[in-house]
């Protein structure tokens, strides 16, 4: 995946016209970075280019705009919606309109106000990791046709219906599960992937981190129905990129952290967003029918049941939220051990795990199982799998009102009698490491804006050669 492509660049549209009535201060990445680090955001004196534009916003403003959006390096989401193009996202603690005034800082760009701006954005496709700015591509479609009122006749009003009607049966019955009474026996979560975090925080430097590329975190989250009680905690299992990437087999080992966090728990119900490469593929299953076959957890009966993607409001949702508005109001968070301490302070009952590379399990990316039982249509209609403690089968429903489950063989024996005896296969036997231009780039640009006693963090972190950056690509 590459980030969104530059056209140009931005010195090809240049003018040297004399007879201009605009400037406009082009300034180098470099520059920007020498500036900033001087900390007062003085920038007077820059390079002046004189530009003719006969119109607002020339292709070479537009330039000059996607650039200074892109310095502040956007990332791509933590997974793949197939039926939207990908998304890029810039940190919650950063804002339209403080990157609008920093660009107006520097640029003086005629025609160019607060709203175009925020169109380029739209443009370039990215969003802030704030909630509520996924927007469903079918109802969007839906919106942009011609109908304001479902006609029967049209294939789009259908297939909008039918899309309503789905998103609407698997919120009834999350809001079932919601009323049910969380026991020390049964229990109702959701679970999520917060949107990436990023390390570290400055709270009084937050322009010149976010133009650095930082230190990815990931927070698997896992939250009761209800409210989080001491029976039934919010549970974060938290990772960074210098440990494990975020592919499926890191998510199912971070399932399974999770999981052995209730303990005493018999049956688990998790619901889950829709998203293939996240919490809906083989990887997961495989991992959830071993885990549910070991002593490592005390589970007996483990169900996975999916909102309808883009549709997906949870009580993960407020915790991930009451995550970012405590980083946004903290002091510096320079190290993991940073990170953890606010996580847990976040809300009442919860509790923070975090992983290293020791943790995560190489799970298969197919089911251990003859091919012509492995029906793959589990994947795209399944809205509820089970697991059951002592069988080697998944279950599913394709409806969440069908009375009985589908069943087929998915553990080999071995694998059944290996998981009873808590062997869960191999585990990462180094970590992941990031690139070293970042740990590097982070030393030299953020580190005299860190304690001293932070560095060690740092310097401690694998770094590699080569290794690709999980801000614009995805690692499997
Ligand atoms: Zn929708
Ligand atoms: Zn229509």
């Amino acid at each position: 995946m590459t980030m969104p492509r530059q056209e140009s660049s931005p010195s090809d549209e240049i003018s040297s016209d004399p007879a201009t009535d605009l400037e406009i201060r082009l300034l180098s990445d470099c520059f920007i970075n020498r500036a900033l680090r001087k900390a007062d955001g003085n920038i007077l004196g820059d390079r002046i280019i004189k530009v003719t534009f006969k119109n607002a916003l020339q292709p070479s403003a537009i330039e000059v705009i996607r650039k200074q959006i892109l310095s502040f390096n956007p990332c791509i989401s933590h997974y793949r919606i197939e039926e939207a193009p990908r998304a890029f996202y810039l940190p919650g603690s950063l804002t339209i309109k403080s990157m609008y005034q920093n660009l107006i800082q520097k640029h003086l760009i005629e025609g160019l106000d607060y709203s175009l701006y925020q169109k380029q954005l739209q443009k370039m496709n990215i969003k802030f990791t704030s909630l509520g700015s996924d927007v469903c591509p079918s109802c969007f479609s839906y919106k942009q046709h011609r109908h304001t009122r479902i006609n029967r006749n049209c294939i789009k009003c259908q297939e909008y219906t039918a899309h309503t009607n789905f998103y609407r049966q698997a919120r009834f019955y999350y809001h079932i599960d919601r009323k049910k009474k969380q026991s020390s026996t049964d229990a109702y979560l959701t679970a999520d992937l917060q949107k990436f975090l990023l390390l570290p925080v400055l709270a009084n430097h937050t322009q010149i981190a976010a133009r650095t590329k930082r230190l990815i975190c990931f927070n698997q989250t896992f939250v009761p129905l209800g409210r989080a009680t001491m029976a039934v905690p919010n549970v974060c299992i938290l990772w960074h990129e210098g440990e494990a990437g975020r592919g499926d087999s890191e998510i199912a080992s971070a399932f399974i952290e999770g999981l052995k966090s209730y303990n005493g728990i018999e049956h688990i119900t998790l619901w889950l967003d829709n998203h293939a490469g996240q919490n809906k593929n083989w990887t997961l299953y495989n991992a959830m029918a071993h885990i549910i076959n070991t002593n490592i957890v005390s589970l007996k009966k483990l169900t996975l049941k999916y909102l309808t993607p883009s549709h997906t409001f949870m009580t993960a949702n407020p915790v991930h939220a009451a995550i970012e508005r405590k980083i946004r109001i903290s002091s510096n968070l320079e190290v993991f051990q940073d990170l953890e301490n606010i996580i847990s302070k976040s809300g009442r009952n919860t509790h923070v795990r975090s992983l290293k590379y020791t943790n995560f399990y190489k799970w298969e990316k197919r089911p251990p199982i003859d091919e012509r039982t492995a029906n793959s249509d589990h994947l795209t209609t399944a809205r509820v799998i089970q697991f059951v403690r002592g069988e080697s089968k998944i279950y599913w429903k394709t409806d969440f009102t069908a009375e009985k489950f589908h069943c087929s063989e998915f553990l080999l024996k071995h694998r059944g009698a290996r998981a009873r005896k808590g062997i869960l296969g191999a585990v990462l036997t180094q970590p992941r490491g990031i690139n070293l231009v970042k740990r590097e780039e982070i030393i030299t640009k953020l580190g005299y804006l860190m304690r001293k006693r932070s560095f060690k963090f740092w310097t401690n972190i694998s770094a590699k050669i080569g290794i690709v950056n999980l801000a614009v690509a995805d690692d499997d």
